[in-house]
Formats: structure tokens, sequence, C-alpha cells
């Protein structure tokens, strides 16, 4: 089955949406397999999104810099969720990078509206409030780089029987 890594940014735990963002999580039968509050270093962010997300050429020296201060702002809230291509299935679910242009019924389509050119404008990064792994490889890296083996579980839900067909 396959797994992927999110992270709900500080501006979700600071309006204090995270029930209602896990909840559609849940709701569509993807499993959490591991979860925790963590507050990362730079270095661990850096990691993240340029060792593994190679930011910095995609979105430039700025953008990056700001991101990783915004992230720096509070805790963030970690996980593994597991499902059928669990990857493109919560890059779907949380929607495009600018909340201006997510569709309606995406999380960042629904819980945010900020814009590209309003956040230029200010020099601020885009708070849309989660992050999710961009493809299967780099959603192996992440989960290897935010959590340990043993923070890892298996077990079985009820959905299991009808959203992976198992007896
Ligand atoms: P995504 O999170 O959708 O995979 P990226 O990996 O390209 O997008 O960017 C990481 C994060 O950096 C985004 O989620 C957003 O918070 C921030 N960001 C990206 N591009 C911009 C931008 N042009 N202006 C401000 N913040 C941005």
């Amino acid at each position: 089955m396959e797994q992927t890594l999110i992270l709900l940014k500080p501006d979700a735990l600071q309006r204090a949406i995270v029930g209602e963002i896990v909840t559609r999580f849940e709701r569509v039968g993807l499993k959490i397999v591991a979860a925790k509050v963590i507050k990362p270093t730079q270095e661990q962010y850096y990691h993240h999104y340029e060792t593994i997300g190679k930011m910095i050429s995609r979105r430039g020296q700025e953008v990056f810099d700001v991101t990783l201060r915004f992230m720096q702002e509070g805790p963030v809230l970690a996980m593994v969720l597991e499902g059928i291509e669990a990857v493109s299935l919560v890059r779907k679910m949380i929607g495009t990078t600018e909340p201006k242009s997510a569709q309606p019924g995406t999380i960042r389509g629904d819980f945010s509206h900020i814009s590209f050119s309003y956040a230029n404008k200010f020099g601020i990064s885009i708070p849309n409030l989660i992050h999710a792994s961009g493809s299967e490889e780099e959603a192996k890296q992440e989960i290897a780089h935010w959590f340990e083996p043993n923070e890892i579980f298996e077990y079985s839900t009820v959905h299991d029987k009808f959203t992976q067909g198992k007896p």
C-alpha cells in the first residue's frame, strides 16, 4: 500500500482547523500510520524543501527564504497517510499551490484564498495550510526524513474491506 507524507503547516495549527483537515483524509478511507507535532529546525526544513524538493531552482531563493521563515513560526503536524495511490490522491485533495486558483472542495481552496501576486507584493510565503509529497520518490525520501521506522504503524481499519478489497 502506498504511503505519503503531509505536514499541516503553522497556519493550520494556529487557526485550529487541524481536525477539519484530518477528517477529510479519514473520510476517504486513508489510514493515519504515523503522526507527531514537531517544531523543525531550519536545517530540517532545508533538507525537506531543497535537498528533496529542489525548491530554490523551482521557485527562487527569495520564496525559499520566506517560506522557511514562515514554517518556523510555529509547530507543524507531520503525518504519514496510507492508501491506494495515496500520493496523487492527497495532492488532488489539497489543491494547487496558489489558494486563489485551488478548486473549491480542495483543502487549500476551501480554507484559504491568498494569491501569488499578493504574496509576492508583500514578500511573504503563501500560507496554504498543508504540504504533501509530490511524487512516490519524494514521499519515500520525506517519510524517511521526518519519521523513524518504529514511529510508523501497521493496523487494520473498518475501511480496509471496502477501500482495499481486503477480506
Ligand atoms: P507545493 O507546496 O504546492 O508543493 P512548492 O513545493 O512549489 O509547492 O512550494 C512550497 C511552498 O512554498 C508552497 O506550498 C507555498 O507555501 C510556498 N510558495 C511557493 N511559491 C510561492 C510564491 N510564489 N510566493 C510565496 N510563497 C510560495
